[in-house]
């Protein structure tokens, strides 16, 4: 019996075994032999997955069903299923406390909640692989100056080299999608240090962001009152025109602006 696909559970199962045979491929897993894959479903992935003998290939699935099926389908698998949501799990206790790769079919309505808990892991993902809505991929991957650049960009592009891979039809997944879809590799840059106060950065590109067409005088004055005193031509500046390292670069400058506001107040 096949799982019946539950569309609140983004279930979009691929039925072109050459494209997930490409996704596994593209796995490049340098130093890794732990695999975590997010959303097996029926197993299209994990089936290429089983076979590279160097992959020690875990799962997490949230849909009871799903893991019957891959119960009966890859009795090899048995303890290496965790049942549950990806979101919720602690990484460290529950998937392994040494790196490994992520691959997935990602369940597209949650995919930006999976990065934000992947960036949080970073230092365990060294690399991730995944299919994703491509409006989602395109925005990922696209460098300052794109209309689609965003805070999920900045922040993945902090710590990970991202690269655009295939597109892929609705017709090939069963139920098909409304939308296209696409995959990309994420591969941690050699970065270690952000060289500013991360949580500082994290708000100063949502804020930045928040209003992303104005001018970045207007969208962070919030964080000092002597915001006018930072360059002149920065701030006329949106943050789509600003790379990863002219964030860190405003964020240090903002957190020395804010270290002369705490000290006027004393
Ligand atoms: N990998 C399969 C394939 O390619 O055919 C299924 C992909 S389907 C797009 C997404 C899968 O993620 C579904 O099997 C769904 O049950 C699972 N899923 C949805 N939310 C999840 C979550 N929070 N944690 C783990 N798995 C989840």
């Amino acid at each position: 019996m096949l799982v019946k696909p539950k569309k609140s559970l983004g279930q979009h199962f691929l039925t072109d075994k050459n494209i997930a045979k490409e996704i596994v491929d593209s796995l490049k897993a340098t130093n890794l032999t732990k695999v975590l894959e997010i959303g097996p479903g029926m197993g299209v992935l994990t089936n290429f997955l089983l076979e590279n003998s160097a992959y020690e290939t875990s799962v997490i699935e949230i849909d009871h069903e799903s893991v019957d099926y891959l119960n009966q389908h890859f009795p090899q698998l048995k303890d290496r299923i965790i049942t549950g949501d990806f979101l919720q799990i602690d990484i460290a206790k529950e998937v392994s406390d040494t790196p490994f790769a992520i691959i997935g079919n990602l369940p597209y309505n949650i995919s930006s909640q999976i990065f934000f808990k992947v960036l949080y892991n970073r230092l365990l993902i060294p690399e991730v692989v995944c299919m994703l809505q491509k409006e989602v991929a395109k925005r990922i991957a696209s460098g300052p100056g794109s209309k689609v650049y965003g805070i999920l960009s900045v922040f993945l592009q902090a710590w990970y080299d991202i690269e655009y891979l295939i597109d892929v039809p609705p017709h090939v997944f069963e139920p098909p999608p409304k939308v296209q879809s696409a995959v990309i590799r994420l591969t941690a840059n050699d970065r270690t240090e952000l060289g500013c106060n991360e949580k500082l950065f994290f708000k100063v590109v949502k804020q930045a962001f928040n209003q992303r067409r104005k001018m970045l005088r207007n969208s962070i004055r919030g964080f000092s009152p002597r915001i006018e005193e930072l360059d002149a031509v920065l701030l006329t500046r949106r943050p789509e025109q600003l790379s990863v390292e002219e964030f860190i670069d405003l964020t240090n400058n903002i957190e020395k602006l804010i270290a002369l506001d705490l000290e006027k107040k004393e």
